[in-house]
């Protein structure tokens, strides 16, 4: 089967970002008057939980026995950890992880389709891609699934029917990348073939389903990718 497009995951995926993520929402929690702090073992396990809106509700819902914020409150706490970390981003700048540049490039010189389906949103992705390559996300990416356009999100399938959708794609002409458990449950679930990286926060997670683990993506050998060729994808590095 011929290789038509790549589906990246974002956070972890493209870049270390869980972490900028995690300062965001505690400056956004602080900001808004609320005593709570998300360590990296508490917000480890948090991340479980896809979506941010989700996140905090999850959180609230473990640790206080009342409605401490209805939902507009968490969206509203939400949007300004969204502007936080977008801050942080144009601040500080942002690196992709290992060969992911080089694989973006190689897929788009060989004619591949780039898309992006993940449980961020929209503003997350464009900070990522102004931050690396000085463009909107629109430029970098033939298609963007991302945030709340998916009813349901990661590890339900949603999101990557929605980008296989847009592409006009069959899953089997298509590779996703991920870097968790609920995203490769995801990509399994909607058909896909899928490259594993684990990240900082997603190691050691249990990614049985990966049809391909590797350390990063300098590992990868492109051609043998491009030709749908996964099993040998692994590159000789002798
Ligand atoms: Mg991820």
């Amino acid at each position: 089967m011929t290789l038509s497009a790549l589906i990246f995951d974002v956070d972890g995926t493209l870049a270390e970002t869980e972490d900028l993520h995690r300062r965001a929402f505690n400056i956004s929690f602080t900001a808004a008057g609320h005593e709570w702090f998300w360590d990296v073992p508490l917000y480890r396990e948090l991340l479980k939980v896809t979506g941010g809106k989700e996140r905090i509700r999850a959180f609230l819902d473990c640790f206080f026995n009342t409605t401490t914020l209805d939902s507009d409150g968490v969206a509203a706490l939400h949007r300004a950890k969204s502007r936080t970390y977008e801050r942080i981003i144009a601040r500080e700048g942002l690196q992709l992880r290992p060969g992911v540049m080089a694989l973006i490039d190689a897929a788009r010189s060989s004619g591949l389709k780039l898309a992006v389906a993940t449980t961020t949103n929209l503003p997350n992705v464009d900070a990522l891609c102004q931050s690396v390559w000085r463009q909107p996300a629109s430029e970098i990416f033939d298609v963007i699934a991302a945030g709340d356009e998916a009813p349901h999100k990661k590890p339900a399938p949603d999101v990557y029917n929605i980008a296989l959708e847009r592409l006009g794609l069959a899953p089997s002409e298509c590779i996703a990348f991920e870097d968790s458990r609920n995203g490769v449950i995801a990509a399994k679930a909607a058909g896909l073939r899928v490259v594993v990286t684990p990240s900082q926060y997603s190691t050691g997670e249990d990614v049985a389903q990966a049809d391909l683990l590797i350390d990063d993506l300098t590992k990868l050998d492109f051609e043998h990718l491009f030709r749908g060729q996964l099993k040998s994808a692994t590159a000789d590095l002798e």
